[in-house]
């Protein structure tokens, strides 16, 4: 008799979490990704920034998995789930399930401005990031060359939308890239029009945080030479730049969008969804209705004392433990449990020797959140190969400010492959 067959949708960190607790598990179990690859997305800024190789922050699932005996990788789009039939639909063909864990994560959200969707890069996959560091040291070549100085200074403005921990990150890596290696790569360049711009709705920088720590990122970003416009929002963005929406224009050749994400549109095959797409389910994970299926990560909405957790990788992992135990539960003929967050606490680096923590009451800034940053982040890359290549490159980086990765290639200078957006649905 065959054994019960458990799919994962999505290998990210609640999908892979999901399929390494269920290594002992008496089902077969199958993990569904439309990449090859699991990618570890708080780095992404840095192989933006040319600090990182891809393959410092993406493995391959097949390695990870490699030794589940009772595991199968395909790589795969998930088209549909048919929650009667009990399939997924993929474009390689259906696969039937017996138990689903569905955790295809987040994509950029444009709150419906297709202006800024096509006149902007996002900085949520891999491609993202290879397009964006293409596209950020081609502005330097070009402007190294161009005689036009309106043009010039259009070239040299980067305009980030979205203060939260992407957007200043990604901030503070740039303006480090722009004032430590740059001027030796571009010794005849006039560095004095480089603007890095961070727009942001909210009246201070990472407002999830405790007021203290986004003002002490915002000193340290001003201090760097990011430009901080906080209480304003970008309306419109075109070939030129963008406007915002008090009717200042900023030319810039540049526009980078961190200001959202949304959950998979494969929610919406599941059940009504909620604020960001997400959906909801009960505190065991599972969808109403449907015992078998359980939404975790960024797809789920679950509630902890009312508010909706975070979308977050330590919430996603958690999530993906519980979801194993919930199934190995039910394969026992037990129930589901319900889900209890461990709060991991948050932070976000400002750049060299500064980052933010925050652990329930205890708030930490500047070099020892740097430390902890650092630390804790190392801990989470999955390989060991990866850790050590990552520390040797931040050592190299901190020591010689350095960054190796500056490299333009062809494939990457073209758009970024999009992952369906939320206006193509
Ligand atoms: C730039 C950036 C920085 C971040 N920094 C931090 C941080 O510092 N700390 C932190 O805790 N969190 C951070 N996050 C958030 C964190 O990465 C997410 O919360 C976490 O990845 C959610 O895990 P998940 O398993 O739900 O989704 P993901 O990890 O996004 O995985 C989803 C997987 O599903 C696959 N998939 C999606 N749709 C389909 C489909 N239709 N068919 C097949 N496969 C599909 C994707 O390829 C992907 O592998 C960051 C996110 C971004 C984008």
């Amino acid at each position: 008799m065959s054994r019960p067959r458990v799919v994962i949708v999505g290998a990210g960190f609640g999908g892979l979490s999901a399929a390494r607790a269920l290594r002992q598990a008496d089902a077969d179990v199958l993990v569904v990704d439309r990449h090859n690859y699991h990618l570890f997305q708080p780095l992404l800024y840095q192989v933006a920034s040319g600090l990182l190789d891809p393959s410092e922050i993406a493995h391959p699932i097949r390695s990870i998995l490699r030794g589940h005996r009772n595991t199968d990788v395909r790589m795969a789009e998930v088209e549909a789930i048919e929650l009667e039939r009990r399939v997924v639909r993929t474009d390689a063909g259906e696969l039937a399930y017996d138990y689903l864990v569905v955790a295809a994560g987040a994509m950029t959200n444009h709150f419906g401005h297709q202006d800024v969707a096509a006149h902007s890069i996002g900085l949520k996959s891999l491609d993202d990031a290879l397009a964006l560091r293409a596209m950020v040291l081609a502005q330097f070549e070009r402007a190294a060359e161009c005689s036009d100085e309106r043009e010039q200074h259009r070239m040299l403005t980067f305009v980030i939308a979205g203060a939260g921990p992407t957007g200043v990150e990604l901030a503070g890596a740039l303006v480090e890239l722009f004032s430590h290696l740059l001027p030796k790569d571009f010794p005849r360049l006039d560095f004095s029009p480089v603007r890095v711009i961070v727009v942001e709705a909210a009246n201070r920088v990472l407002s999830a945080f405790h007021p203290a720590l986004s003002a002490r990122a915002a000193t340290v970003l001003r201090r760097r030479g990011v430009e901080l416009m906080l209480g304003r929002t970008v309306d419109h963005a075109d070939e030129r730049g963008v406007t915002l929406d008090d009717g200042l224009a900023i030319e810039a050749a540049t526009v980078i969008w961190t200001a959202g994400v949304r959950a998979s549109t494969l929610g919406e095959q599941l059940s009504h969804v909620g604020r960001g797409g997400r959906v909801a389910v009960g505190p065991t994970l599972q969808l109403a209705g449907h015992e078998e299926v359980q939404v975790i990560g960024d797809m789920a909405e679950v509630r902890d004392r009312g508010t909706a957790l975070p979308m977050l990788a330590p919430v996603a992992i958690q999530q993906g433990q519980q979801a194993a135990r919930n199934i190995v539960a039910m394969l026992a003929g037990g129930r589901a449990a319900a889900f209890g967050y461990r709060d991991k606490g948050t932070m976000a680096t400002v750049g060299r020797n500064v980052a933010v923590v925050q652990l329930g009451r205890i708030r930490v800034a500047g070099f020892v959140g740097w430390l902890m940053w650092l630390f804790v982040h190392l801990t989470y890359i999955i390989t060991f190969r990866s850790k050590a290549v990552v520390l040797i490159n931040w050592g190299w980086n901190y020591l010689l400010e350095d960054r190796p990765v500056r490299l333009i290639t062809g494939a990457s200078r073209e758009q970024p492959t999009r992952e369906p957006t939320e206006a193509a649905g």
